[in-house]
């Protein structure tokens, strides 16, 4: 019989309750005792929507109070040592001070974060050193597996495996944490150990990292050497090894011999590797078939789902087969159940986490009873997937003549950056290492509840927008008195940056609590792109010029670039990304060039998102970053010379994409860099990246104020690397999850340090 099984479920509860108890726990309200009750009631809801969609091997371990590679490393003890220095006063405060640079009042500089594959997922980067001692120090696995055998359905441990934490982690002191392999390994058998008391038959082992270009060496030798190692530390332990966000190719000969007896495969992504894995695969092993996507919204279609699953049941037998979501069910929202604000036509398009599992489910009672068990179920789907095709708001003729008819001239400005330059300069008057922010201002309580109040029509609109204003004023007269060269109005109108731009534009639809996690207690509620997308009318051009009319400094214009809001929204799957994308792009150059024209000198255009689209294999990167750049130079081309164009990236590793970001030819980038101690400028400096950049000078995911002195030996650094006239003095990235207290001293500080810095500078430089 095949079994109907899930990799890991959504954290954050149906509404939420992580982010309010985390929250209530860090502001002092409640205590470690509170925010553990809360968890477990967590836990116990997610396995009750499991066991009711009818899946037999829960998940358990895939909890986490901030994140799953955090919460490896501090199994595993991987705690630096400037975090155990300041000797918080339990576990739970040393782990949220690693995630968070603050916790029970002590602080120091977080662990670095990062993007989670491909995904908008974030996960915190465990620093490791050459002598670092592995010991298995806190094993909630264990814990978590006896909560879960409550639910009298098999209980399936998730662990990260030890390659892919340790290719994840990063070394402080310029050793292979590859090398650290043989001192992780006796940690990992220990745990195993562990489990194998528990009543967990099958341990889920998951190793992302497979599905990457690795070397020959770690695939051929260290992969085998290591799951030989825990298979025979545990033997009544059946390992299940989980690959997933893409194809095992190359990779996969050596996955299937492995000492294991389940392999997971994504047959979304990686529907490539089937026939060979079902071929490939040996009598002892079951293969688990990712069949139901876990990156996205769409209700699957069954009929196909289910003749590849009956493909591997004529193959190898269904007793060795394992239906379940291709990932983590982590990055879609919990339950559709409630959704009655979308519109009835895409609603009956779409499939969230529990009803997944109940896809999984379907296919699974199919594969065991016959396709006749589902009958009323598959002609149910195969109507839903027939009326999504032929529905009205999929299709809009205009749009797809506009995207037909762009041509290479759309997609570059007039003159090269030097020239452009000069004559922003002459518009600009900007004084040498020029200070800005990257856009976003404090949402305050106060913000968020007159947002709140004007959604449910408590208010009404215009008193919304007088209330907006006066934000937006206070902005204005904050960043004046701290002394900023370019303003911004703050964002206070946008409660996300794509949601805000979805809203605006055709072909987009939102739910009303479908969130997803991004980092810690940060959710995103991706909005859902059906059909083809166009501007109905200008979106920002109002604010900036009631903005721009309170103050003789040049404000921002703020987008989000296409590229990113294709990279935050749950996707169609019925064209290809790049054709959404470039319809995205010409709604964008729409405004940017209305901005112009209301007389904006300066527009930012955010693409914090281009790097996490870009495919997992190098294979296929190229042909990714060419129509990113592509939309990009589309959205952002259509102006003046004198018009200087911004865009911001975050959270990247920049190295890989260097090429792209020069080919985007923007006139200055502001980027992420301070986590990583300026770490990341090395790629400009190496690339000889010509155009203007701002790589932050303090980290703004801490609530911590950072001193004068601190940003002063940051912008040295920049300076060391970077001629001053191409360098630009800003935070990491937007304010908004901060608070004024914060934001203020801390750009205070930021200013007083471009000060030092400027009056230092040997001549004075002309800049932008
Ligand atoms: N302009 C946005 C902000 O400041 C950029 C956010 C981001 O890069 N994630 O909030
Ligand atoms: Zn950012």
């Amino acid at each position: 019989m095949a079994i109907a099984t899930n990799l890991g479920f959504s954290r954050i509860g149906a509404n939420r309750e992580l982010k309010k108890a985390v929250e209530a726990y860090w502001a002092g309200r409640t205590s470690p005792d509170d925010l553990r009750k809360s968890a477990a009631a967590i836990r116990a809801a997610n396995w009750q929507i499991q066991t009711d969609a009818g899946i037999e091997h829960l998940p358990s371990g895939d909890f986490s109070f901030y994140d799953h590679v955090l919460d490896a490393a501090f199994a595993f003890d991987l705690i630096p040592r400037r975090f155990r220095n300041e000797a918080p006063a339990n576990d739970l405060d040393l782990y949220f001070l690693m995630a968070r640079g603050l916790a029970g009042g002590r602080q120091t500089q977080a662990l670095e974060m990062t993007k989670w594959f491909d995904t908008n997922y974030h996960y915190l980067v465990p620093e490791l050193e050459r002598e670092q001692v592995f010991r298995l120090a806190r094993n909630t696995s264990v814990e978590q597996s006896k909560e879960a055998s409550r639910f009298r359905r098999a209980v399936r441990p998730v662990i990260l495996g030890p390659l892919s934490l340790l290719l994840l982690s990063k070394s402080t002191d310029g050793s292979n944490p590859l090398n650290l392999l043989d001192r992780a390994l006796p940690a990992y058998e220990e745990l195993l150990q562990q489990l194998s008391a528990t009543d967990a038959t099958w341990v889920q082992i998951d190793e992302p990292v497979l599905v990457l270009d690795l070397n020959n060496e770690v695939i051929q030798q260290e992969l085998p050497r290591c799951y030989e190692r825990l298979a025979a530390s545990a033997p009544g332990i059946r390992i299940l090894l989980a690959t997933y966000f893409g194809s095992l190719k190359e990779n996969l000969d050596v996955a299937l011999r492995l000492p294991i007896s389940g392999l997971h495969l994504d047959l979304v992504r990686g529907r490539d590797q089937f026939e060979k894995a079902l071929k490939g695969a040996p009598s002892s092993l079951t293969l688990s078939l990712g069949l139901i996507d876990g990156r996205n919204i769409w209700k699957s279609n069954l009929t196909a789902a289910l003749a590849l699953a009956e493909k591997a049941a004529d193959a190898i037998s269904t007793d060795r087969i394992m239906i379940a979501p291709s990932c983590s069910l982590l990055h879609v929202p919990v339950d559709l159940t409630g959704e009655d604000a979308l519109p009835a036509e895409v609603r009956d398009w779409l499939a969230f986490g529990k009803q997944k599992l109940e896809e999984v489910s379907l296919i699974t009672k199919a594969l065991n009873l016959g396709r006749s068990a589902i009958a009323d179920q598959l002609e149910e789907n195969k109507g839903a997937l027939a009326r999504r095709t032929a529905s009205k708001l999929v299709f809009e003729s205009t749009v797809r003549a506009r995207v037909a008819a762009i041509m290479a001239s759309d997609l570059s400005r007039k003159s090269p950056h030097t020239v452009r330059k000069k004559k922003q300069a002459e518009v600009l008057h900007l004084p040498s290492l020029p200070t800005t922010t990257i856009g976003s201002f404090p949402q305050t309580e106060q913000l968020r509840r007159e947002r709140l109040r004007a959604r449910n029509g408590v208010i009404g609109q215009a008193a919304y927008k007088r209330f907006l204003k006066k934000e937006i004023e206070y902005a204005i007269r904050q960043q004046e008195e701290i002394g900023l060269d370019v303003l911004v109005h703050g964002e206070a109108e946008r409660n996300d940056m794509v949601e805000y731009f979805g809203e605006l534009l055709q072909g987009f639809a939102f739910t009303r609590n479908g969130w997803v996690q991004s980092y810690g207690s940060r959710c995103v509620k991706p909005p859902i792109i059906y059909g083809d997308v166009s501007r109905k009318a200008p979106m920002t051009i109002e604010w900036w010029q009631f903005t721009q009319s309170l103050t003789n400094r040049p404000v921002k214009g703020m987008l989000t670039g296409p590229v990113t809001i294709l990279q935050w929204s749950f996707v169609r799957d019925d064209q290809p990304r790049r054709d959404t994308c470039l319809q995205l792009a010409l709604a964008i150059r729409d405004e940017v060039i209305d901005l112009e024209r209301a007389g904006c000198k300066i527009v930012q255009i955010d693409e914090p998102a281009l790097r996490e689209g870009l495919p997992l294999r190098a294979a296929d990167a190229t042909e990714y970053l060419s129509w990113a750049v592509d939309s990009f130079k589309l959205a952002s081309a259509g102006v003046q010379d004198a018009t200087q164009i911004h865009t911001h990236m975050c959270y990247a590793n920049f190295q890989d994409i260097i090429g792209a970001i020069s080919a985007m030819d923007a006139d200055v980038i502001s980027l992420e860099s301070a986590r990583s101690r300026m770490e990341l400028l090395q790629t400009f400096v190496t690339s000889r990246y010509p155009n203007d950049l701002g790589p932050g000078v303090y980290d703004i995911h801490s609530p911590r104020v950072p001193e004068k002195a601190e940003i002063e030996s940051s912008l040295q650094r920049a300076l060391e690397v970077i001629p001053p006239e191409q360098l630009w003095v800003n935070p990491d990235c937007g304010l908004k999850t901060r608070k004024w207290e914060e934001v203020a001293p801390a750009l205070t500080n930021m200013v007083a340090a471009a000060r030092s810095a400027r009056s230092a500078l040997p001549t004075r430089v002309e800049t932008t």
